[in-house]
């Protein structure tokens, strides 16, 4: 076949999501970081009352029910909220709005993959810079590779740690670049960089209603900044770019403070206990302040126990990467998904190579 590819598109390799199984699939689903409670009752409320001439219409192209309401949460003026399908959409909007060959793409690894795919495509360069030990952050290169655009996810995945706030503060008063801090965790965790945004020009966070607020499926994220860099990142998004009824059903979900932080509560202290039942079981379990946790089973055979336990109906998340092959990436469930996790290890530990 004729190639029709430009070469960068040729040379890249595709995203892997994780595995997203079938509707109805019989299945204990650890491996997405998806919320394990139903979404608001409020949202929901919303949905089932869509009015079809909301259909008929294209949608309002900002968002502005959406930002209205995250600005009221957030405490933060509404233009300086940019809304996107995903916040994966978001990233991707920042990455064509400022990034082009010869320009670089800086980020810390492990971290979120498609920082590397989104990078690719626009044939811009990528710089990966390995964390330290325990996921202190290799600030020092971060800073002399001056990306024209550097990401830092805090909370990370898959490590779930929070990157210190005046590691952020030197970045973001340092970087001649623009500075995105990816907060897609930030429902779990206990500090947030809002303050930087505030403060420094070429901040921009990254947030989304998938983890939090139990909205993968909806598709809705969103990223806040000073409109000064807002105004160039419009320009690059699709002019309808979010849907009438996510909108809607958003604006719902984030309005509901009180439910999502009940959910919140509740997944913390289930990841404590599943936490202090894994290291019973001999696990290094790292600290995090996200819905997952990292740990790394006693044997170091992390891909014979995502394999076996797949074959039990219960995904978890193996990333085969330099750093990670002895680890596994563990989604917070109900208790009740979890003690079948734990019961599950225990007995594959006792048979295990
Ligand atoms: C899940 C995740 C996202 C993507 O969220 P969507 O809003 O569903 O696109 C972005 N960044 C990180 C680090 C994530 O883990």
């Amino acid at each position: 076949m004729t190639n029709y590819f430009r070469s960068n598109v040729n040379a890249m390799a595709s995203y892997v999501p994780g595995e997203q199984p079938p509707r109805g699939t019989p299945i204990i689903k650890l491996n997405s970081n998806e919320n394990p409670y139903p979404p608001s009752p409020a949202a929901l409320e919303v949905l089932r009352n869509i009015d079809g001439e909301w259909l008929r219409r294209y949608p309002e192209p900002f968002g502005g029910e959406f930002r209205q309401a995250a600005s009221k949460v957030l405490g933060i003026p509404s233009d300086w909220i940019i809304v996107g399908n995903g916040s994966d959409e978001v990233l991707s909007i920042v990455i064509r709005a400022c990034t082009e060959q010869g320009r670089k793409v800086v980020y810390p690894m492990p971290t979120y993959v498609l920082y590397r795919t989104l990078t690719e495509m626009q044939a811009a360069d990528v710089l990966e810079i390995p964390y330290q030990e325990n996921y202190s952050l290799p600030i020092e290169e971060i800073i002399a590779a001056d990306g024209a655009v550097t990401f830092i996810a805090s909370p990370n995945s898959p490590s779930g740690h929070v990157v210190p706030g005046e590691d952020l503060r030197k970045l973001a008063s340092t970087l001649s670049g623009v500075l995105v801090i990816d907060e897609a965790y930030v429902d779990f965790a206990t500090e947030n960089a809002l303050d930087l945004v505030r403060e420094y020009e070429n901040v921009i966070l990254i947030r989304t209603l998938s983890k939090g607020y139990s909205l993968a499926g909806l598709r809705l994220g969103f990223g806040i900044a000073n409109p000064q860099l807002l105004s160039g990142l419009f320009k690059v998004k699709d002019s309808y770019n979010i849907d009438a009824i996510a909108c809607a059903v958003a604006t719902a979900a984030i309005t509901d403070q009180e439910y999502k932080n009940a959910c919140v509560a509740k997944i913390k202290a289930s990841k404590n206990q599943l936490a202090t039942d894994l290291k019973q079981l001999g696990f290094i379990v790292w600290d995090s302040q996200a819905n997952f946790l990292l740990v790394q089973p006693p044997q170091g055979n992390a891909e014979y126990l995502y394999q076996k336990l797949k074959e039990q109906q219960i995904l978890i998340r193996y990333f085969k990467q330099p750093g990670l092959e002895d680890k596994l990436r563990i989604s917070i469930g109900t208790d009740e998904q979890n003690q079948t996790l734990v019961q599950a290890l225990t007995s594959l530990l006792k048979t295990g190579e």
